[in-house]
C-alpha cells in the first residue's frame, strides 16, 4: 500500500492522514472533513450510517448465511473457521435524482413493425462507491438510508478502518448519470426492439457524501480461504463466496 501523507486539520490542528489518490479526508480527532487539494472545508452534507455489530455479534449473520441456502455444503457452519473480521467505513456518494428518458424505437415483434415512443421516469438514490478500484458489489447494496445521521467521528469504533473518497462530486454525478441511463436503455428494450433515439433529462435533488459500515470477513473451509461482505447497519450479506460442495451428483 502507498505511503500516507498528512495535512493539518484546519479545525483542530491535528495531523490528518491521506493516501495518494484520496481527495477528501476526515480528521479522526474532531470529524472535520477537508478537501485535500485546497485545504478548504468540505461543504457538502457528510453522513454516517451506524454499525450495529461488534466483533462477536457479527458471528450471527455469518452463521445464518452459512446455514441457509441449498447451494452450501451441509457442514459449512460447523467446519468453517473465521480467520478475519474487519470493519471498514466505505465512502459513497448518494445521488438523489429524477431521470426522465424519452425514446423512440421499432417494435418488431409484430408484422409490419411499428414505430413506438415512450417515457421512463424514475426517482433514485443512486449509490456510487467513492473509490477507484474495488470489487465491492455496489448494485447489490440497498443502503438503509433511513438510518443515516450527520457524520460523527465519536460513533466510529476504534478498531474500524475509514477510507477516504477518491472520486469527486462531479465525477460521481457523471458516473451515476451514465449508469442510470444504461439501466433505462435496458428497461426500454422490453418495449422496443431497436432504439431510434433516446434522450434523458436529469434533475439532481441532492448529493450526500456517506460513510457506511461494511464488514469484510474471511473464513477457511477445507484448506481454502473465502470472503464474505456484510453490511454493518442491518447485517445483510452483500456478497459471499460459497465453497463448491462437490457432491458428485453426476
Ligand atoms: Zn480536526
Amino acid at each position: 500500500m502507498a505511503i500516507a501523507q498528512t495535512i493539518r486539520c484546519s479545525n483542530c490542528g491535528a495531523p490528518v492522514e491521506f493516501r495518494p489518490g484520496e481527495l477528501v479526508a476526515t480528521c479522526k480527532y474532531c470529524g472535520f472533513t477537508t478537501v485535500i487539494e485546497t485545504g478548504q472545508a468540505f461543504v457538502f452534507e457528510h453522513s454516517l450510517l451506524l454499525n450495529h455489530f461488534d466483533q462477536t455479534q457479527i458471528d450471527k449473520p455469518i452463521k445464518d448465511w452459512m446455514t441457509s441456502g441449498f447451494l452450501k455444503p451441509g457442514d459449512l457452519a460447523r467446519k468453517a473457521k473465521i480467520t478475519e473480521k474487519e470493519l471498514t467505513y466505505l465512502p459513497f456518494w448518494v445521488v438523489s435524482i429524477i431521470v426522465k428518458t424519452t425514446y423512440k424505437g421499432m417494435f418488431e415483434r409484430i408484422s409490419p413493425p411499428l414505430v413506438k415512443d415512450g417515457t421512463i421516469e424514475k426517482e433514485y438514490n443512486w449509490l456510487v462507491l467513492a473509490r477507484e478500484a474495488s470489487d465491492f458489489p455496489t448494485r447489490e447494496y440497498d443502503v438503509p438510508l433511513e438510518g443515516k445521521i450527520p457524520y460523527d467521528f465519536r460513533k466510529i469504533e476504534g478498531f474500524a478502518k475509514i477510507l477516504n473518497s477518491e472520486i469527486e462530486r462531479e465525477e460521481a454525478l457523471e458516473l451515476a448519470k451514465q449508469q442510470i441511463e444504461a439501466n433505462h436503455r435496458f428497461l426500454l428494450q422490453q418495449d422496443v426492439d431497436k432504439i431510434i433515439e433516446m434522450k434523458s433529462e436529469f434533475t439532481v435533488e441532492q448529493m450526500v457524501y456517506l460513510h457506511a459500515p461494511v464488514w469484510f470477513i474471511k473464513y477457511e473451509y477445507k484448506g481454502n480461504t473465502f470472503q464474505l461482505i456484510i453490511d454493518g447497519a442491518v447485517g445483510m450479506v452483500l456478497k459471499g463466496d460459497i465453497p463448491s460442495s462437490k457432491f458428485g451428483l453426476l
